[in-house]
């Protein structure tokens, strides 16, 4: 059993399935809403996560039209983001889980917009835009 929380501990999440692998999205916008390198995320179906806390604080952001950034309102990490064409998932970001993270990096996508000084350290794919399995 796995949880997540937020910076503020404001949002307080529980997933009630085993982790999926995670991805790592080195897109532009990833790395503006993180204010990282890249977005690290775990797809987790919506009937497995449940918001033991803090519903109140999950605010969206539309940077795209079909895919909402969710964040905290009160200390601004981001949570997840969700496609509007796929409503039963949303991609957590992992850095939030606090237990100690059993998988490992599958993939990583837009390597083409990488920051430059960011440099990838394991032995996971590489595509150089959109990844076909998650996008
Ligand atoms: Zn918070
Ligand atoms: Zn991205």
């Amino acid at each position: 059993m796995f949880t997540a929380s937020c910076l503020c501990e404001g949002i307080q999440l529980r997933l009630l399935a085993p982790l999926n692998p995670i991805y790592i999205c080195h897109c532009k916008q990833c790395q503006k809403a993180q204010g990282a390198a890249f977005a690290a995320i775990t797809q987790v179906e919506i009937k497995d996560m449940q918001v033991v806390k803090g519903e109140n604080l999950l605010q969206s952001y539309f940077a795209t039209p079909n895919k909402k950034r969710v964040f905290c309102k009160q200390c601004g990490s981001p949570v997840y983001s969700a496609r509007l064409d796929k409503p039963d998932v949303v991609r957590l970001r992992a850095g939030l889980i606090n237990e100690s993270v059993d998988v490992n990096v599958v993939s990583h996508a837009y390597v083409n917009s990488k920051a430059f000084w960011h440099v990838i350290g394991d032995q996971a794919p590489q595509y150089p835009e959109a990844l076909p399995s998650i996008n």
